[in-house]
């Protein structure tokens, strides 16, 4: 009998190329109009076995900059505990597939930190898969979707991978085609926004939100494989909550629009921007343009779409 000895599962950030917000529900939660695209910046998550008497769930968790040292202060934020979105999806699978065997997590981080881009949330889908494979539980897509969406609104997705449109709280998935490779520029932000905080700052701004719907304008160019159309169709309903909280990203935006993207905006409930470019070339173009801009401490450049979560 073969023991398995580590598994590192990779997954990719999100961007927001629609984020459609309707009012607040009774329940706290919005609904939402999510039309996520992975890009190709990955996280990655290893899980081994640990030495300790403690049973299933993680023992451990640390985390480490995969960037060579521009997201250190990002990675200093990431909570090395139970309230890790990783750690919480290790311990829900151990207590629903019965797993005894504990585990250490080692997060290798290239998505920001509380940058919009739902890192955790793919930090969480990353370790489902991990898990699950390490410990063998054999558990099928739906099911590992619906624990998924059991520890937040933004993990299935990481799961899928691709393009897809969220609904509900943005946890109902239909898949969409992007029929070409978008390219993409980043600026990154020091200091995150709160997700909690920008829906906030939305409801004072829009309290009277109508109900969100996709917009048919940024579907079709998807699957027209239109760049141009997707970059006019590209829209957030928190960039004025987002801006408003930290003015000094205008300055990032008009920076990108400057440098002739092709669409620029906040992603999700930011402080990281993004620029859809016309090429590779233009990406890295617009990329060295937003890095004057004061509030990007880093930009980095991705294509999409790609798959979710994959053991390497
Ligand atoms: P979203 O776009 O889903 O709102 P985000 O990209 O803005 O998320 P995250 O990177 O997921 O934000 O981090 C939000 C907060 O979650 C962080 O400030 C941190 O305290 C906490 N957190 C929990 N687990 C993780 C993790 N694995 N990686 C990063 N942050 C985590």
């Amino acid at each position: 009998m073969t023991t398995t000895t580590a598994v590192t599962v990779r997954v990719p950030a999100k961007v927001n190329l629609q984020l459609a917000v309707g009012p607040a529900r009774e329940d706290g939660y919005h609904d939402l109009v999510n039309v996520f695209h992975a890009v190709a910046l990955f996280d990655e998550v290893t899980v081994t076995g640990a030495r300790t008497r403690a049973t299933g769930g993680p023992a451990e968790l640390t985390a480490e900059d995969a960037s060579g040292g521009a997201l250190a202060a990002h990675v200093a934020r990431v909570p090395l505990d139970s309230t890790n979105l990783a750690w919480r999806a290790a311990e829900l699978l151990a207590h629903e597939a019965g797993a005894r065997q504990p585990v250490r997590l080692h997060v290798r981080k290239a998505i920001p930190v509380a940058g919009g881009m739902a890192g955790g949330s793919a930090d969480a889908a990353a370790a489902l898969v991990a898990c699950d494979a390490f410990w063998g539980t054999g558990l099928d897509r739906g099911r590992l979707l619906e624990l998924a969406a059991r520890l937040g609104s933004d993990v299935a997705f990481p799961l899928v991978g691709g393009t897809a449109v969220g609904t509900g709280r943005g946890e109902v998935l239909a898949p969409a085609r992007c029929a070409t490779r978008l390219h993409w520029a980043f600026a990154l932000s020091e200091g995150g926004l709160s997700t909690p905080g920008v829906f906030g700052a939305y409801d004072r701004l829009r309290p009277d939100a109508p109900r969100p719907r996709a917009d048919p304008a940024l579907m079709a160019a998807l699957e027209a494989g239109d760049a141009a159309g997707v970059g006019a169709a590209l829209s957030n309903d928190l960039q004025p909550a987002a801006v408003s909280l930290r003015p000094v990203l205008a300055e990032s935006l008009e920076a990108g629009r400057a440098a002739g993207a092709l669409g620029a905006f906040v992603s999700g409930s930011g402080p990281t921007c993004a620029f859809l470019a016309e090429s590779a070339e233009h990406a890295e173009r617009v990329a060295a343009a937003v890095r004057t801009a004061s509030d990007c401490t880093h930009a980095v450049t991705a294509y999409g779409d790609v798959p979710g979560a994959v053991i390497r």
